[in-house]
């Protein structure tokens, strides 16, 4: 006898029916199946990694999503998510010698104290920073010039000089900003802002 499906009326076969479905006489075709599957998935949280289910208070902090840490949900779900401006920047660390990581932040300093938290010699170095109207374009223009120069790379982190890195950062195009030219020009590779944080 032909069934169709409950809830577009499609004639349900043997391609557009789970067997399971079928086993359990579920009259709902694998499209209409699908459909309610990513309605579903749209409306779960995840913070590194976790499931936060209904229950959680956490879930009714945060729009569903899948966010790395704590502080990504916060920052994503605050109006400070949508300023387009910031830094993209590079910062060393003497135990990697020969890597520079170059990445984007609204505020680089802040960014910085950060890392430095995370080293008890807070031996993180801001070498270098360029304003841009979209920082993330920046930051994604800024990975592929990186990219396509350097000897290795493990995400943000490349096998670069600092003075290779400078010179990607000072000519981004529309959105960056390096300052003049004369200015961009003065960059050695002690030439270090770190020392204005303290
Ligand atoms: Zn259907």
């Amino acid at each position: 006898m032909a069934r169709h499906c409950i809830k577009c009326e499609v004639l349900l076969t043997d391609t557009n029916w789970y067997t399971p479905s079928r086993n359990n006489k579920d009259y709902k075709c694998k499209t209409c199946i699908r459909k309610k599957e990513t309605k579903a998935n749209k409306l779960q949280l995840y913070i590194n990694g976790k499931y936060i289910s209904r229950k959680d208070p956490l879930y009714n902090m945060f729009k569903p999503g899948n966010y790395k840490t704590l502080g990504d949900a916060t920052f994503f779900n605050s109006k400070l998510s949508a300023i387009q401006e910031g830094y993209v920047y590079i910062i060393s660390n003497r135990s990697w010698p020969h890597w520079v990581k170059i990445g984007m932040a609204i505020d680089a300093e802040d960014r910085l104290n950060s890392y430095q938290t995370s080293s008890p010699y807070r031996d993180y170095v801001l070498e270098h920073r360029v304003f841009s109207s979209d920082r993330r374009a920046s930051e994604q223009e800024a990975h592929t010039k990186a990219s396509a120069i350097c000897i290795g790379r493990a995400n943000e982190w490349f096998e670069l000089s600092v003075r290779e890195a400078i010179t990607i950062l000072d000519n981004l195009n529309e959105h960056g900003h390096s300052g003049t030219p004369t200015e961009a020009d003065t960059h050695t590779e002690e030439d270090n802002i770190q020392g204005s944080l303290f």
